[in-house]
């Protein structure tokens, strides 16, 4: 995250969201956790974003039986400590409860409203960061910029980024399919080869469905970032083209 001297280790991801022995009775979740060198600064008051991520990552409706195994576990533990209102302030606005029915017939219980998403965002550029280290033995300098699959953008165009982007990522994942990390039902990433103009794409999944993808600017890569973004901003109607599929920007 910066060039301060590295004086101690943390969790990339945070240890909070790979579930405990003692919940999962014997199951292993916690295989070969990557830690990255810190400085005190970026590791000192992290908990609280840790314990943050957690639960606003192991709650989605989309997750995989783990990641429901700790909401029930974890996450309700940790929810039972806070403040009747703590959802709302921290973790979801206009917090609501709303009854739905799920693809096999049963009903469920869900929260609904908006999420911190400046804080989200925050909390996994931090594990980019690391993950780049881990990936590469350095650290990244540059440009770093990311989509979160997982959230609903009110800006049309954000979602037809998100939508073009995931595109993007399945056409490459078809040329290279290895994933990273020991935990896979947990968290798994993977970097693709830079591209044309020397930006390097990599995508994590949470709980095995909840992606985010990045796309890092190394200072000497030899385009501008933006070219997609500039057209964007411009307010002129852009289609982008991926792999046969027509992605429309300002219609
Ligand atoms: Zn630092």
């Amino acid at each position: 995250m910066c060039e301060k001297d590295a004086t101690s280790t943390e969790h990339v991801p945070p240890k909070c969201l790979f579930p405990e022995m003692k919940d999962t009775k014997g199951i292993d979740f916690r295989k070969e956790l990557i830690t990255v060198p810190s400085c005190d600064i970026h590791n000192k008051e992290k908990s609280d974003d840790d314990e943050f991520l957690m639960l606003s990552l192991s709650g989605l409706i989309k997750n995989n039986p783990v990641g429901n195994f700790h909401q029930l576990t974890k996450a309700n533990r940790a929810l039972k400590r806070k403040n009747k209102d703590f959802i709302e302030k921290q973790i979801l606005r206009n917090h609501k409860l709303q009854k739905v029915k799920t693809t096999d017939g049963k009903y469920r219980i869900i929260s609904i409203g908006n999420p911190n998403v400046e804080r989200l965002s925050n909390c996994l550029e931090h594990i980019a960061y690391g993950i780049y280290y881990e990936e590469f033995k350095k650290r990244f300098d540059g440009e770093l910029k990311m989509i979160l699959e997982f959230i609903e953008y009110t800006d049309e165009n954000m979602q037809t980024m998100k939508q073009f982007i995931k595109k993007r990522f399945e056409v490459e994942n078809e040329l290279n399919k290895e994933i990273k990390g020991k935990n896979p039902l947990v968290f798994y990433y993977q970097f693709h080869e830079p591209d044309n103009f020397g930006l390097i794409g990599m995508r994590m999944i949470f709980y095995g469905t909840a992606e985010a993808y990045f796309s890092f600017k190394p200072k000497e890569a030899k385009q501008p970032f933006d070219m997609e973004m500039k057209l964007m901003e411009s307010g002129i109607t852009t289609i982008m083209n991926v792999d046969g599929k027509e992605f429309i920007f300002n219609k």
